[in-house]
Order: C-alpha cells, then structure tokens, then sequence
C-alpha cells in the first residue's frame, strides 16, 4: 500500500516538469544507487551537423553528400535529418523503392538498380566493405554504392549544458554507479563520458544489446535507472527497474514505456526528482 503523502510528492514534482505515474516509483526513487544514461538525445543535444565530407571515388565531395541524402531520405532518425539539410538539392525516389532501415545500423535502399548502403562500420562490415577509414570523435555514416567503399561523411552532436549539471549534482548526492549506453562508435562516446565525468560507458551497441547490458548491471535489493528518449529504448525502459523518458522529444513509445518522464528534457531534473523523493520521504514517515 502507498501512503497517502506520495501523492503530495507527485504534484510537486509536477510543479517542477516531472510526471511521476506512480507513488510507488517515488519510493522506489529514495533506493536509487545507479544511473545510467543513453547518450544520444538524452545527455547530447540529438540535433547532428554535418562537419566534413570525404570522398574516395569518382564523386565529388558535394555529389556524395547528395547520394547520402538521396540514400537517407526515408529515415527520420536524427542522423538523416543532418544529412538532408546540409545536401542541397538532390532526387527524390518512390518511397516504394526497395529500401531498408536496419536498427542500430543505418540504411540499405535499392536506387537506379544498385544497392546503397549509408550508416556504421557495422554496416559496412556485415556487407564486406572494406574501409579506409574507422575512428573519430564524431559520429560516422560511410558510404558504399554496389560493394564499393565511396567514402564518408562525419556528423557531430553537442552534450547538453544541462548534462553537466546533472552529473555533477548526482555525485554530490553520492550516486556511485553512473553509466552511459549508446549505439554510437567508441570514440565519440569516450569522448562524451570523459567530458562529463562518467566513469562507465558501453558504446556501439544493438538495441538487444542495451537489454542485455541493463540485464547484466540490475543487481538484486538495489535500484537502477535507466533515463532514455529514443523508440529504440522502449524496451530498456521498461526493463529497468525505474525508466526515466524525456518528455519533450522523447517518443511516444519511450514515454508510454517509462514510470517517471522528464518534461523538459533536462538530465538534472532527475536530481530533483531525487530531492522530491527523499522530502517525501520525510514528510511521511
Ligand atoms: P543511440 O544509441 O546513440 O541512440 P541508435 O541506436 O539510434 O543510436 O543508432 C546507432 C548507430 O547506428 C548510429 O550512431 C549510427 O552509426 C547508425 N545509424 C542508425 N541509423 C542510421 C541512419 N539512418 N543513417 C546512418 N547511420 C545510422
Ligand atoms: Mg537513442
């Protein structure tokens, strides 16, 4: 049974952007001991800009950006996005093209009557494409026309002013145990986690593979939150034994999957959410 005084706890947390669907998850909130975080969308920006373009073939830097966008313009990830603003001009195909969006991966389409690939080394890798190219603090989507590296475009995001904040407040509150996961390279996440102090992180994950690693760090008598936004971390979500979603441009499926969600997409809500929870807390007992 929950006492009367957690609903008192969820309106002021209301007041302060976070909606809480339960007392329980309050509660559950005071034996939180590890945090982790999905990078992209929830501690970065999630807003791409294309910083460079490199070619190693017969297009130019400008007709390869084009192809990606061409390759990319059925995807409404953050990633294709960046890449169909920075291309100027380029053909629209059919969207009953073949075309293939593989998760955590990047993009298969049939145009012209040859076959594109657009996304992660994965990608390329599980195509048998060799590439001259494989690591930088940027997210990178190579580019490969029938079976033929053609070169890449670099991506980058921005952590959130916020995000600092919010780890530098979840430690002062001694939270030990704060992890990052992400479906991006190592190298960007590396430098995503060092520039904001986490000490754990996991990166070039498969969605599956974010459900295993949460698996793997639930630990029986402790508490682990798991904050998210993306369609991909729905099921993370509600494996964790507190999901927290960004509100704001989190997706439906995230926000329907989560017990607590963050309205303004700011990390160090959760720290506030912490503060609710022990005054609660006190207040009740
Ligand atoms: P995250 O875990 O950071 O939210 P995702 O699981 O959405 O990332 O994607 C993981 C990786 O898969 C991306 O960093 C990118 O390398 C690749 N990827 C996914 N979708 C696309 C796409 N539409 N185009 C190119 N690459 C993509
Ligand atoms: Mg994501």
């Amino acid at each position: 049974s929950i006492p009367l005084g957690f609903f008192g706890g969820i309106g002021l947390a209301s007041k302060n952007g976070i909606l809480v669907k339960g007392g329980n998850y309050l509660e559950a909130l005071n034996s939180v001991d590890k945090i982790v975080f999905d990078k992209t969308g929830t501690l970065t920006k999630g807003s791409f800009e294309v910083t460079e373009v490199k070619s190693f073939s017969n297009y130019s830097e400008n007709e390869l950006l084009k192809l990606a966008a061409e390759i990319e313009q059925f995807s409404n990830h953050p990633i294709a996005q960046s890449i169909i603003e920075a291309a100027d001009g380029y053909q629209n195909h059919s969207s009953d093209s073949v075309y293939k969006e593989i998760s955590g991966a990047g993009i298969k389409a049939q145009l012209n009557g040859k076959t594109y690939l657009a996304g992660n080394k994965r990608l390329m890798e599980n195509n048998g494409i060799k590439l001259e190219f494989d690591e930088a603090n940027a997210t990178v989507v190579y580019l490969a026309e029938a079976g033929n590296y053609l070169g890449y475009i670099l991506i980058s995001d921005q952590i959130k002013a916020d995000s600092f904040e919010a780890i530098k407040k979840l430690k002062a509150m001694n939270i030990k145990n704060i992890t990052m996961l992400t479906g991006d390279n190592n190298a960007s996440a590396k430098e995503v986690a060092s520039n904001l102090g986490i000490d754990h992180y996991y990166a070039e994950l498969l969605p599956d593979q974010k459900i295993e690693k949460i698996e793997s760090l639930l630990e029986k008598d402790k508490k682990l939150a798991f904050v998210g936004d993306g369609i991909n971390d729905a099921p993370v979500l509600a494996r964790s034994d507190l999901g927290i979603a960004m509100g704001g441009l989190g997706s439906d499926a995230a926000i329907e999957a989560a017990d607590i969600v963050l309205m303004t997409d700011e990390p160090s809500k959760i720290a506030a959410a912490l503060e609710i929870a022990k005054k609660t807390k006190r207040l009740v007992w």
